[in-house]
Parts: structure tokens; sequence; C-alpha cells
């Protein structure tokens, strides 16, 4: 399983994540309104939900129900969904191709080479999407259309079925 190695200092000192303005954006897939049957890899362990929370200087926003506030940490870690994992790497859909992008809004982002991320975009791709069927992948589309933003920088092409695979 792959899971993005963010110093947890880091995440507590900026805690910006599992909390969100809009519940349409950047939530885990699995919470989103109206989403198909995800992947199992994409679904936490049990139902998580958003519910009214505060964010940074106190502002109101949602808070995954699964996050344990007081020490920011995620308290299904270890088994949170692929999306999850990934960040600050983002599943996108760009130009009629998944990518794997990075979030540049995530201090993370700025502190590692470009490199560290293509390493980690690799081990997703091979252990991970790789194994994913063909119909798992299809379900991911519109949700990775939807996530794509101008300021992500495209890390690794993630192939769909029936497409060649890149070495
Ligand atoms: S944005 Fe990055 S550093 Fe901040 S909490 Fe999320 S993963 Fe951690
Ligand atoms: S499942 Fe865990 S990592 Fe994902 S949003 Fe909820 S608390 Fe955060």
């Amino acid at each position: 399983m792959v899971v993005l190695p963010v110093p947890g200092d880091l995440c507590r000192e900026c805690g910006l994540c599992c909390r969100f303005s809009d519940p349409e954006v950047l939530t885990p897939w699995a919470v989103r309104p109206g989403q198909p049957p995800l992947p199992a890899s994409f679904r936490p362990p049990g139902p998580i939900s958003l519910v009214p929370g505060t964010g940074r200087m106190d502002l109101p926003v949602v808070v995954c129900d699964s996050l344990e506030a007081d020490v920011s940490r995620c308290g299904v870690w270890g088994e949170h969904p692929a999306d999850c994992r990934l960040y600050p790497l983002v599943i996108v859909r760009r130009n009629g191709a998944f990518y794997l992008a990075l979030d540049p809004d995530c201090p993370f982002s700025a502190r590692m080479p470009l490199s560290f991320f293509e390493g980690w975009a690799t081990r997703f791709r091979t252990e991970e999407w790789d194994h994913l069927s063909s119909s798992e992948i299809l379900t991911l589309r519109e949700l990775a259309q939807a996530e794509d933003r101008p300021q992500y920088r495209a890390v690794l092409l993630l192939p769909e079925p029936g497409s060649p695979r890149p070495s």
C-alpha cells in the first residue's frame, strides 16, 4: 500500500488536510455525493462522512469525521482511501488521460524534489493502479476530471485500459 511519507509534525503545523471549505473540492472521493461504486482501495474500512467543524483562523469548514483533530491524525490511518494516502499527489484527468499531479498548496510539495514525487507516483502505478480492473478505472473518470486544477503539476501518466503501458 502506497502512503506518501508526509511528516506528522509538518501536518500538525499546517492543518490543511481533512478540513474542507467546499464538500465537493479535494474531499475524499468516498464522501462525494453521487459517486459511483469505487475500487476497494479508494474506500475506507467503514463509512466516513463530513461534519461541521473549524479550520485555520477559526474559519467554518467541513471536517472528515475520521480526523482525530486534537492530534491531527487520521483515525483510519493505514486503511485510509487511496486518494488520501497519495496526497499531495492527486489523481486527475487532463486532456483525456489520467495523471498523478502534484498540488503546490501542500507545503511538503515544495520541500521535496520532483524526482521524489515521481518515484512515489511510479510506485502507486505499479503496485496499485496497474492492478485495478478496466471497469474500476472507468468509474474514476468523472471524479478525476473534476479534480484537476490549473496549478497542479502533472507528474506521471496513469495508463487506461487498452492504452500502451509506459515502460
Ligand atoms: S497540506 Fe500537506 S502538510 Fe498540510 S496537512 Fe495536508 S499533507 Fe500535511
Ligand atoms: S480518511 Fe483520514 S486522511 Fe482521509 S480525509 Fe478522513 S481523516 Fe483525512
